[in-house]
């Protein structure tokens, strides 16, 4: 068996009241992680809590699906104690004879004082457990750890050794002491064992081979993961439910390995050592084979199902990475950029001028002493302005204590040190708040946002310098045709130029993707089997043009058809079929018809939002608008149409011949007016839909 279906993640609580019916951070969470974002959920009790955990086991197990639990306590105690207790060195014995011992009513009202001080009892000196209310306290369980005396145990077991933030699971009360934790979790997952039986297995005691696994972890081995992780405002606990079990989840059959480790004695806290792979960022799914799949027995597929089916069957394909905002441009946030400090930060002068109190002013004309010093951009004035003075202030200036209003200096006459100015300037005049932009903790960017200058100027502003993007979309291009050969080439007869290469891969360029240039390739199948196989191993899309039709000499159709994740879409458009649409080895291939006006069509309308979506930046409609026609024409219904177009005197003109061979009419053009799929005839002065190519930038 390899993975686990469902990771399960429980944050104990130890608490002898229930916990708040407002989620609070001082309970039990709960996070499931089934792939893709785990659900979360919060216990009063953790007699509730086993309710929904047992209540889950039994759904799992009933789908067939496998479950890893971890629980974040000790399921074992340093060396020595298990034979100390019980005779032998099984810490599942103990978990048996802890079990026997606790009380832990529905209500979380438990007696795991009285436990601790009996198993003290029974043991040589004073402890090892310590730590209870003062009330508590006596000579077998000490208030204090340092009371102890001649218990002969380790403090720390082998794995908390490595941890220096770990605490003991000795010390039973105040904050972050987990012996409670363990003394109450432990019998709960003894009652597992025996309500589960054969089909439950605990790490690293047990081989980790059966549908459900129990083990030990500790999120703070993730805590800088799971603060960077973090929702704004999401309680830590359960932060930390949900980002370790989308880790563990995200770590497929490498747990299998990892809930072998540690000690058999002892126990082990799960991927310690591993925290670096644990904290990577999670792989995308592949695509799945049907993601091109269109509705089956359609002969021409209308532009808007095709898109449709286009956007349902996609999803981002690039992990995150770190990037500095010099460097942001163009690049897709992978995560909403937050403010981290208000703009402006302080309330400041709009304007070169005179700053006073409002209230301070004289009735009539006011006439105001002006204070010495100034308030300028980089320089504040540090000094309270005294009431019924003006203090000279520059743009920018910080508005100094005892400002609220400025006057601009033009309207000013100074003489004498003195300013005066006409009544009937406005309280708060010329500056602005602090905050007025953006608030610390506003929301600046939204994830999937492709940014532009103007964003690195906003984050830059709100104290960022450095956001968490997505990787550039790697995009191979290929040409197809036994007639191409390279611009500046020697043509022979019956030769072309590669006119599509130069044109898609500065395409992908410009809309900030990492475009790779696989070259020509002829109208041979090998050959055309080992230029997908190279691009597919460095790229995460293909786009190939020509050769994507039904004909002899269509080895892009061919091929894709015979690795069975091929749809040939006849797609009601014009200019622009035939598309061919494919997965090669996982990663998409968009085939291109050879036409260079059709390709180019077919790239904006489809491409573009398919790949903006591959890219984290989610699916984005062009934006048009209706401009009057400079042109007529009849248009017979059945396929949408776009012509080469541009905007001259406020209406559409369309290049003078519709001849899709015409790659100067790329040129020319600067928008494409859409027709619809339907019949049209369209007079001089008609509205028509204009896009322009600018509305094609990512
Ligand atoms: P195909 O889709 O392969 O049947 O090609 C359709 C038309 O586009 C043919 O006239 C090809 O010669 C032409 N063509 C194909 N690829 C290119 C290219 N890369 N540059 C210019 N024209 C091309
Ligand atoms: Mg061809």
């Amino acid at each position: 068996m390899s993975g686990f279906d469902t990771v399960v993640i429980v944050d104990w609580s130890a608490r002898s009241a229930p916990s708040p019916a407002r989620p609070t951070a001082d309970a039990i969470w709960i996070a499931v992680a089934r792939g893709g974002a785990a659900e979360c959920s919060y216990h009063r009790t953790r007699s509730a809590a086993m309710g929904a955990l047992t209540a889950l086991f039994d759904t799992e197990l009933a789908a067939g699906r496998r479950v890893l639990a971890g629980f974040d306590f000790p399921f074992g105690y340093p060396r020595g104690f298990a034979r100390a207790l019980t005779g032998g060195d099984n810490p599942l014995a103990v978990w048996g004879a802890l079990a026997a011992r606790i009380k832990d009513g529905e209500d979380n009202a438990n007696n795991r004082f009285d436990v601790a001080r009996a198993i003290n009892a029974a043991l040589p000196g004073i402890g090892p457990f310590w730590g209870c209310p003062d009330a508590v306290a006596d000579d077998v369980l000490p208030a204090k750890g340092n009371l102890r005396t001649g218990h002969g145990l380790p403090e720390k077991r082998e794995c908390e050794a490595r941890l220096p933030r770990a605490q003991s699971c000795w010390k039973l009360y105040t904050t972050g002491s987990v012996g409670s934790q363990a003394l109450l979790g432990l019998p709960r997952l003894h009652h597992l064992r025996q309500r589960y039986g054969d089909v439950l297995s605990v790490a690293p005691f047990q081989s980790p081979t059966t549908p459900i696994v129990l083990a030990e972890v500790y999120p703070s081995l993730l805590a800088d993961h799971i603060a960077a992780s973090a929702e704004p405002d999401e309680i830590k606990d359960r932060a930390q439910v949900r980002v370790l079990a989308e880790a563990l989840h995200a770590m497929g059959g490498a747990l299998e390995t990892m809930l072998r480790e540690g000690n058999a004695e002892e126990g082990w806290i799960l991927g310690l050592g591993h925290e670096d792979a644990l904290s990577a960022p999670p792989a995308p799914p592949p695509l799945r084979d049907d993601c091109f799949a269109m509705p089956a027995g359609v002969e021409w597929t209308p532009v808007d199902d095709a898109l449709a089916a286009l956007r349902a069957g996609l999803h981002p394909i690039v992990q995150a990475e770190r990037c500095k905002v010099a460097d942001a441009c163009g690049r897709v946030l992978a995560e909403p950029a937050t403010a981290l400090r208000a703009s402006p930060p302080h309330a400041n002068s709009a304007i070169d001028g005179y700053g006073f109190a409002y209230d301070s002013l004289p009735p009539g004309d006011p006439v105001l002493p002006i204070a010495p010093g100034r308030s300028a951009a980089g320089a504040p004035y540090e000094g309270n302005v005294p009431r019924g003075h003006a203090l000279r202030i520059l743009t920018g200036a910080t508005v100094p204590e005892g400002v609220d209003t400025i006057v601009l200096e033009e309207d000013t006459r100074q003489s004498a040190g003195q300013i005066a100015f006409r009544a009937g300037i406005k309280r708060g005049a010329n500056t602005r708040k602090a905050g007025e932009d953006m608030s610390a903790g506003d929301k600046a960017l939204p994830k999937g946002r492709v940014m532009t200058p103007a964003d690195l100027a906003l984050l830059a502003s709100v104290g960022i310098g450095e956001v968490s993007v997505y990787r550039r979309l790697r995009v191979a291009v290929i040409s197809t045709g036994d007639e191409l050969i390279e611009a500046g080439g020697d043509a022979t007869k019956g030769q072309i130029f590669d006119a599509n290469r130069p044109m898609l891969l500065a395409q992908i360029a410009a809309w900030g993707m990492e475009a790779i240039d696989m070259g020509r390739v002829s109208d041979d199948r090998a050959a055309l089997r080992a230029a997908l196989d190279d691009a597919a191993s460095r790229a995460d899309v293909i786009l190939t043009s020509g050769g994507a039709s039904a004909g002899d000499e269509d080895h892009v159709s061919a091929l894709l058809t015979e690795a069975g994740a091929m749809q040939q879409w006849r797609i009601a458009l014009k200019p622009g079929r035939p598309l061919a649409l494919g997965l090669w080895n996982g990663a998409p291939v968009f085939g291109l018809p050879g036409n260079p006006v059709a390709a180019l069509v077919c790239t904006l309308i489809f491409a573009r939002p398919a790949l903006g979506l591959l890219a984290g930046a989610g699916w984005t409609e062009p934006q048009g608008f209706n401009v009057s026609a400079g042109f007529e024409k009849s248009k017979k219904p059945g396929r949408r149409e776009y012509l080469r177009a541009r905007i001259r005197d406020g209406r559409a003109e369309v290049f003078a011949s519709e001849g899709s061979g015409r790659v100067s009419s790329l040129s020319w053009a600067e928008g494409l007016v859409e027709l619809p799929d339907g019949a049209a005839q369209i007079a001089i002065g008609d509205p028509v839909r204009y896009i322009p190519f600018g509305s094609f930038a990512l």
